[in-house]
């Protein structure tokens, strides 16, 4: 499986050549950016989890040299080429895979728009190890006030998509607000992605007019929650719905009754908004005491968004609006869950926004192996999960050369 994995991405993503994009800052390098880079790939791949469980297979013999070549590198290495890796180079990488997949069609839809979520995501706190990144607050502990510090990030990520997508990531800088790191993640990804979306979706905290605007500059639609601190756009929205019948369809056990009206002004952005509101009924059954309870839970969810009505249909931009939670639950979740998402693989503002990107790569790698390249029947048996099992297991294998250590030409 792990000879099928290797040979996968480099056919389908000419891994066998990105993985010398990666660059550093050292002067004269003593062990191959390629190979410190791929060995925390592998670490991220193989769901190791630390650092130190990667030292176990360095340390083994005929374990890890097919993979990274016969000069292994120490983990005090890794991360500190990581804490002087070049960024640019690892999301060029990041940027390479996601293109061959939108080129082999894997990001096709028939909707008139394509869709990603921006959201946040706090990574691990520390009560006694800082760095030059680390946000601070004040937190009361057993009636002590400490300090404690932690790491936040603002990521974007394609909804929609069978695999799930993550373009990039960009840390919340010590004293700044989460919107203005995603104008500057999003700065990156108009640039990096310029075809991949048309509209950017957030939840509340997005609902301003600078961002919203911003996007608009750059040709970008916008859809966020709406709550009720934007008192005057949320009483002239409900002013007008209490006037008009809601559109009512449903889906899967739910019935969704949806208003919907355009032209509001009073939110100061450059362009008027249109207001979507929505009464959402789900019919859950579950088992209470050896029997079959059935329970109806209620929601009401509200959004503004920039796309007018003649271009999406309510029902579409309701969908497009919940499928953001796709950045929560098929992202920060399984990452946190499943990959070691949180763990602090080095203490260093770099080192921590490199392994994530690299951790991003990973993912897509093996997602993409598993839904393209593993035929049903075995996905069908296998969840994801067991598929980096057999890949890990497959380790001590010794039948092959992992295609980028044959490229001899390779720059150091
Ligand atoms: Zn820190």
């Amino acid at each position: 499986m792990l000879r099928r994995f290797c040979g996968y991405i480099s056919k389908v993503f000419y891994f066998d050549e990105q993985v010398f994009r990666v660059e550093d800052d050292r002067e004269k390098p003593d062990i191959k950016t390629s190979t410190i880079w791929v060995s925390g790939l592998l670490m991220c791949v193989l769901r190791m989890g630390s650092l130190n469980a990667m030292e176990t297979e360095l340390c083994m013999p005929r374990r890890m040299e097919k993979l990274i070549g016969k000069r292994k590198t120490s983990i005090d290495s890794i991360g500190r080429v990581y804490s002087v890796m070049d960024l640019d180079s690892i999301r060029s990488v990041l940027v390479g895979i996601s293109t061959r997949l939108k080129r082999n069609k894997v990001l096709r839809t028939d909707w008139p728009f394509r869709f990603a979520a921006v959201d946040g995501h706090e990574l691990f706190t520390s009560r006694s190890r800082c760095c030059a990144g680390c946000l601070t607050r004040n937190i009361t502990i057993n009636g002590e006030k400490v300090t404690e510090y932690y790491h936040r990030v603002v990521a974007c990520h394609l909804t929609g998509f069978k695999i799930p997508i993550p373009l990039d990531i960009e840390p919340v800088l010590p004293g700044e607000y989460e919107v203005s790191a995603a104008k500057r993640l999003l700065e990156r990804v108009f640039r990096n992605y310029p075809r991949f979306f048309d509209v950017v979706v957030g939840d509340a905290l997005y609902m301003e007019a600078p961002f919203i605007n911003y996007c608009q500059s750059h040709g970008k639609h916008v859809i966020t929650v709406l709550k009720e601190d934007r008192l005057i756009l949320m009483q002239d929205a409900k002013g007008i719905f209490k006037m008009t019948e809601p559109e009512v369809f449903t889906e899967e056990n739910e019935t969704i009754r949806v208003w919907d009206a355009e032209g509001f002004t009073t939110a100061g952005t450059d362009k008027p908004l249109r207001v979507v509101y929505a009464e959402e009924s789900e019919k859950k059954r579950r088992r209470v005491k050896g029997r079959w309870v059935e329970e109806i839970n209620e929601h009401k969810w509200c959004w503004a968004s920039t796309i007018p009505q003649s271009e999406l249909t309510v029902r579409r931009l309701w969908k497009a609006a919940h499928n953001r939670w796709e950045i929560e639950n098929n992202l920060f979740n399984v990452l946190v869950n499943h990959w070691h998402m949180n763990h602090c693989y080095k203490h260093d503002p770099n080192a921590i926004v490199a392994f994530l990107l690299t951790l991003f790569i990973a993912f897509i790698l093996v997602q993409s192996f598993y839904h393209l390249n593993i035929k049903k029947p075995v996905r069908d048996r296998l969840a994801i999960i067991a598929i980096t099992r057999q890949l890990y297991g497959d380790l001590g294998q010794n039948t092959f050369i992992a295609p980028w250590l044959l490229k001899s030409s390779a720059p150091p």
